[in-house]
């Protein structure tokens, strides 16, 4: 059965009529985290049988979360196709002053999560690939995964939280989706997150990092660069062929963004691949005249993994290299190594399990 969270609020006004109607189901759903048709107590009881018959809430079930020793949690989800995926929950403690300058200690939420279930773009590094692509998620399932993790952690409906496109699948290969879920997610009587606190990563299909930007949704992009050569790029991540390197970089040229705001260019480091100060170099130069940020991962091994993480010491002269020449560059903590939950390390151990 179809669920009603596949529908943005425009949707559901040209469904159910007078149009205030879509506001009320939406404060149920999103804002009251009502489970059950029978919970929404200002509409009708015939419009609730209604709904009752024609569709469904909540599309996912959790089958499984780990807790990492960092506080960070991974959920494994079941579609109805009994497929899965994963999302993770992360908290990150900030201080911050009151008005009267005492330090207050303040939880900041990011939840990481995927936007098909496998992915087809195959880089050479990543789980996800591994598998092969099974199918797009569709606007109910990304929606839902935000939703469900919010509310198994009582994390209030106004409370603001981070999303990142960066768990299992291409988000810009289900782009009318993810689109759909972005305006679901920013809906003010929805879950009322503003645009500019949702980041689409890609591997950088530049034909549709275009029509990204003319949807002009404000959202934020991050690119995953990892390689600043056309050939290392293509041995890692075969889609280079069809998207090279400066195709990337003129799509993100031309991408419109917040003035206040950077695109983000995420560079796997691979230990005796990408890891000397001539590719930092090269990356400087790439980014020349972009409002770029850098954000260095450590590669992240797994069982029979053909690469490498990288030494400390090679990552911080990387880093070093690019601050000097001006450019923010910050380093991926690896969060929740221990239940393999950094994003884009999602799904190989719950294949083995299932
Ligand atoms: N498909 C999108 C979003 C999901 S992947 C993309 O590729 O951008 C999210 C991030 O995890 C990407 O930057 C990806 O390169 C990274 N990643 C994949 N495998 C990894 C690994 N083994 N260790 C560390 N990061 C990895
Ligand atoms: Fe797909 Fe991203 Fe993994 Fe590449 S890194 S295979 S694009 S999920």
């Amino acid at each position: 059965m179809n669920s009603l969270l596949n529908y943005t609020k425009d949707e559901l006004s040209n469904i159910f009529q007078p149009s205030f109607r879509a506001k009320q189901i939406f404060q149920w759903i999103y804002q009251k985290g009502v489970d059950e048709f029978d919970e929404m107590k200002n509409i009708s009881k015939e419009l609730r049988n209604t709904l009752k018959d024609k569709y469904t809430l909540n599309p996912l079930k959790i089958i499984d979360v780990e807790t990492s020793q960092d506080g960070s949690k991974k959920y494994l989800f079941a579609l109805h196709d009994n497929l899965t995926i994963e999302s993770v929950l992360l908290p990150m403690k900030q201080e911050q002053r009151d008005e009267n300058g005492k330090l207050i200690h303040h939880t900041r939420y990011t939840i990481c999560i995927s936007s098909q279930v496998g992915c087809k773009i195959g880089c050479a590094f990543c789980l996800t690939a591994k598998d092969g692509f099974k199918r797009n998620l569709s606007v109910s399932e990304i929606v839902a995964q935000v939703l469900q993790i919010k509310k198994d952690n009582n994390i209030a409906s106004n409370r603001k939280v981070n999303i990142v496109f960066m768990g299992m699948g291409e988000p810009l290969d289900n782009l009318d989706n993810v689109a759909k879920s972005i305006k679901i997610f920013n809906d003010s009587d929805g879950l009322s997150i503003s645009t500019r606190r949702q980041t689409i990563s890609t591997s950088g299909l530049s034909h549709q990092i275009k029509k990204l930007g003319e949807m002009n949704l404000g959202v934020l992009l991050a690119i995953s660069l990892h390689a600043v050569d056309d050939k290392l790029r293509e041995e890692l991540m075969p889609i280079n062929k069809a998207y090279n390197i400066e195709s990337i970089i003129k799509a993100v040229k031309e991408f419109p963004i917040d003035t206040r705001k950077k695109v983000m260019f995420e560079y796997l480091v691979i230990r005796d691949l990408n890891d000397d100060i001539k590719s930092a170099k090269k990356l400087v130069k790439l980014l020349g005249d972009i409002k770029a940020k850098v954000n260095l991962i450590y590669f992240n091994p797994y069982p029979m993994s053909e690469f490498k993480r990288p030494i400390k010491k090679d990552m911080l002269n990387f880093q070093k290299y690019l601050l000097d020449h001006k450019i923010t560059c910050t380093i991926r903590e690896s969060k929740g190594l221990d239940i393999s939950a950094a994003c884009g390390q999602l799904y190989e151990k719950n294949r083995k399990a299932l």
